[in-house]
C-alpha cells in the first residue's frame, strides 16, 4: 500500500475518504501481486477487460514482436498489416451484414463513433432523423455523447447541461417486457435515428439481465421502422455472457456493433465499431463533405491491433469456450447456494457473470455499503467492487476452482459480518 503523497487523480475514486490504494507490481492469470508478496484475485477482470487472464503469453509476445516493427502510424489514408488482418478477421467472425470496421481506442469512443455513423448515415441519405433511443439504466461510457445515451444520475449531474436529449425506453423488468416493447414501438414510430442497447445485460447499471427473446423483439421493432440498431457489446463481447457475442443468443444482427474491453484480451486499449454496408455506402462519394469526420491519434495502433490478433488466435487455438462453460457452471453452482439466503435478493447469472443484491435498508450507491464491502474483500485477497448494493463477479476465464471458491467464501463472510 502506498501512502506517500501522489499526484495521481484516480477515476471513480473519492480521494477525500483516504482509502488505501494498493500499488500493484505484476499480474498473472487471475491474480494481482504487490511488491510485498500480497496477492488479490481479480474478480472483476480489472474492470471487465481481462478475458483469458493477465499477461497471456501469446498476447505479450505479439505486443513485443509488433513493437520491434511498427509502433504507430497515421491511419487516415495509410494502413498496416495488423489492422488489415484484424478487420478481416472481425468481419469473418461476426454476422455477414457487418462488413465495415472503424477503429478507435476505448468503449466510449466506439460508442461516439456508432452515434456519429448513425447520424452521418441519415444526413447523407437526406432523411431527417437524429433522435437516439436508449434503454433505462444503460451505461455506454463517460465521454459527453456516451453519457448522453446513458442513465442520468449522480454520476453525471454537473455535466447535464451538455448532454443531448434522448428517448428513454423502460428497462424490460421481468413480467413487464411487453411495456418495454410497446414503448419502443411507439418511440420508433416518431422516426428516431437509432436505438442503442447493451445486449442481454446492463453492466454498470447494476448487472441487470433480460431475456434473449426481448432483445430479438427489440431488434425486430427497429428493423420494421428503419431505426438503426446499435449493439454496445463493449462489456458483453468476447464470451462474458457464455457466447462470443451476446447478440448470438438472440440470433440477431445489429446494424452497428461496438467492441472494446476484451478485444485485446484486456491487455491494451483498442476498440472497433462495425457497421453494415449501407452506412459505409452512404458516406461513399466523390464529395469530401460526405466523408466520415472522425479520428483519434492512435486509431488502429499497430501494437494494439497485434494484441487483438493474438486474442483472436487464442480464441481459435485454445479451448476458450470450454473454459467459459466450466467457469459459468461453477459460478452457477456457487450462486445456487446463496439463492435462498434471505440476506440477498435477485441472485442472477448470465454466462460467466454472477450478481446478488445485498438486502440492506439503506441501499443505493452513496450508502457507503459498496466501499465498505470493497475494503472488506480487499483485506481478504479479493478485488471485488460492488455496484451500490449489487455484488457481482466477472472473473477471467482462467480463474481456478479454488480461487472462485475463495471469492464466494468472502462474499458469504461479508454477509455474516454485515
Ligand atoms: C465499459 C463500457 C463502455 C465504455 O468503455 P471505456 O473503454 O471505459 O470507455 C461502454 N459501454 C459499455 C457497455 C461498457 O461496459
Amino acid at each position: 500500500m502506498g501512502n506517500s503523497p501522489s499526484p495521481v487523480w484516480h477515476p471513480f475514486t473519492q480521494h477525500g475518504l483516504g482509502e488505501p490504494i494498493p500499488l500493484i507490481d505484476r499480474a498473472e492469470g487471475a491474480r494481482l501481486y504487490d511488491r510485498e508478496g500480497n496477492s488479490w484475485i481479480d474478480a472483476i477482470s480489472s474492470w471487465w477487460v481481462t478475458t483469458h487472464g493477465h499477461a497471456h503469453p501469446r498476447i505479450m509476445a505479439a505486443i513485443r514482436a509488433q513493437s520491434e516493427k511498427l509502433d504507430q502510424l497515421i491511419f487516415a489514408g495509410w494502413t498496416h498489416e495488423p489492422a488489415e488482418r484484424l478487420a478481416a478477421e472481425l468481419v469473418r467472425i461476426t454476422p455477414n451484414p457487418l462488413t465495415r470496421v472503424f477503429f478507435s481506442d476505448s468503449g466510449s469512443t466506439s460508442v461516439e463513433v456508432a452515434l456519429k455513423m448513425a447520424l452521418g448515415y441519415f444526413a447523407n441519405i437526406g432523411e431527417e432523423r437524429h433522435r437516439i433511443l436508449v434503454l433505462e439504466h444503460s451505461y455506454h461510457g463517460d465521454t459527453i455523447g456516451a453519457m448522453s445515451v446513458g442513465e442520468r444520475g449522480v454520476f453525471n449531474r454537473p455535466y447535464q447541461p451538455l448532454l443531448f436529449n434522448v428517448g428513454t425506453i423502460p428497462f424490460p423488468q421481468e413480467g413487464q417486457e411487453q411495456q418495454t416493447l410497446d414503448a419502443l414501438e411507439a418511440a420508433c414510430a416518431e422516426k428516431p435515428a437509432a436505438f442503442i442497447v447493451e445486449p442481454l445485460i446492463l453492466g454498470a447499471g447494476g448487472m441487470l439481465i433480460y431475456p434473449a427473446w426481448v432483445l430479438a423483439e427489440m431488434r425486430a421493432i427497429c428493423a420494421r421502422h428503419g431505426v438503426l440498431f446499435i449493439a454496445d457489446e463493449v462489456m458483453t463481447g468476447w464470451g462474458r455472457t457464455g457466447t462470443m457475442f451476446a447478440c448470438d443468443q438472440a440470433g440477431i444482427i445489429p446494424d452497428i456493433m461496438c467492441l472494446s474491453k476484451g478485444l485485446t484480451g484486456g491487455a491494451i486499449p483498442l476498440a472497433v465499431t462495425l457497421c453494415i454496408e449501407p452506412i459505409f455506402a452512404a458516406h461513399l462519394s466523390e464529395d469530401r463533405a460526405r466523408l466520415f469526420y472522425h479520428s483519434s491519434s492512435y486509431t488502429a495502433n499497430p501494437i494494439a491491433c497485434a494484441a487483438a490478433n493474438a486474442n483472436l488466435e487464442i480464441w481459435r487455438d485454445e479451448p476458450v469456450q470450454q473454459r467459459i462453460d466450466t467457469l459459468a457452471d461453477a459460478q452457477g453452482a456457487h450462486l445456487a447456494m446463496l439463492t435462498h439466503d434471505p440476506r440477498v435478493a435477485n441472485a442472477r447469472r448470465i454466462g460467466t457473470i454472477t450478481a446478488v443484491d445485498i438486502v440492506a435498508p439503506d441501499g443505493g450507491y452513496l450508502s457507503g455499503l459498496a466501499p465498505r464491502l470493497a475494503a472488506f474483500y480487499r483485506e481478504r485477497g479479493a478485488l471485488i467492487r460492488p455496484l451500490g448494493n449489487s455484488v457481482y463477479l466477472m472473473p477471467p476465464y482462467c480463474t481456478t476452482a479454488a480461487d472462485l471458491a475463495h471469492l464466494w467464501h468472502v462474499i458469504k463472510e461479508s454477509l455474516d459480518r454485515l
